[in-house]
């Protein structure tokens, strides 16, 4: 019997690397929905549509030609036929991404594509998928087999953050982890209070707070509810 896991959480609170180390575990497919959002994003910058103009945004949803790669040791994401993996994770696609993921018809897009990749991995024998996002649990896939909301405290989703992103966080940046941080909560304040889809925890979800956890610690928290 095929399975998915779908794990929803605020930004920064390590769900990339558990449902990586999670699909990787138990054999399974990844999608990272917030690649894909990203991914539009990126588009909306490069063809110079206004991210905060909802109605040029939306003009616009249909346009981008995406694919997403679901290996969980390499998951890839491209555009119009460009891998753009480095490109969604710049401070301009930070910015923009909220704005242009609160556009209905940007989600109903996404929705219809991630739906497909879902059905995809779990028909014909196959094992199924680990899921992330803000929605997947209360929206996308309703009927998840595994709920999961992943949250973090504020500053340690910041420090984590900062240090992926080059610097060490212990080394002192205290400029770049503030403004790291002031990053994050913008995304969730935009992403919690949009009309469609708002980050919320599922119905049936199980609660994970990472921010005194490792990664493997969650990884075996993670992997310990799909076996159960
Ligand atoms: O997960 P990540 O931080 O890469 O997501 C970037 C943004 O994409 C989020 O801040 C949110 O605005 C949007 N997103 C969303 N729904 C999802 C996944 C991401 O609205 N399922």
């Amino acid at each position: 019997r095929s399975v998915v896991v779908a794990v929803d959480g605020t930004s920064g609170s390590g769900k990339s690397s558990t449902c990586r180390a999670v699909a990787d575990r138990l054999g399974l497919r990844y999608l990272d929905t917030g690649a894909q959002f990203r991914a539009v994003t990126w588009w909306m910058l490069r063809h110079d549509v206004d991210v905060h103009d909802a109605a040029a945004v939306a003009a616009h949803a249909g346009s981008p030609v995406l694919a997403s790669g679901t290996d969980p040791l390499a998951p890839s994401i491209t555009v119009d036929g460009t891998d753009v993996s480095v490109e969604i994770r710049s401070d301009e696609v930070n910015a923009a991404v909220s704005p242009v993921s609160a556009v209905p018809e940007v989600r109903a897009r996404l929705l219809a594509l991630q739906r497909e990749i879902i059905t995809e991995s779990t028909g014909g024998g196959r094992a199924g998928i680990v899921v992330e996002g803000r929605d997947i649990g209360s929206v996308v896939w309703p009927d998840a087999e595994l709920k999961i909301y992943l949250t973090a405290d504020p500053a340690a989703r910041a420090a984590r953050r900062a240090a992926e992103n080059g610097g060490s966080a212990a080394a002192g940046d205290a400029a770049r982890v503030a403004a790291t941080q002031e990053s994050l909560l913008a995304r969730d304040r935009i992403d919690s209070a949009r009309a469609v889809a708002p980050l919320t925890m599922a119905d049936g979800a199980v609660h994970i707070d990472s921010t005194d956890l490792t990664l493997d610690e969650v990884v075996e928290l993670v992997v310990g509810l799909v076996t159960e």
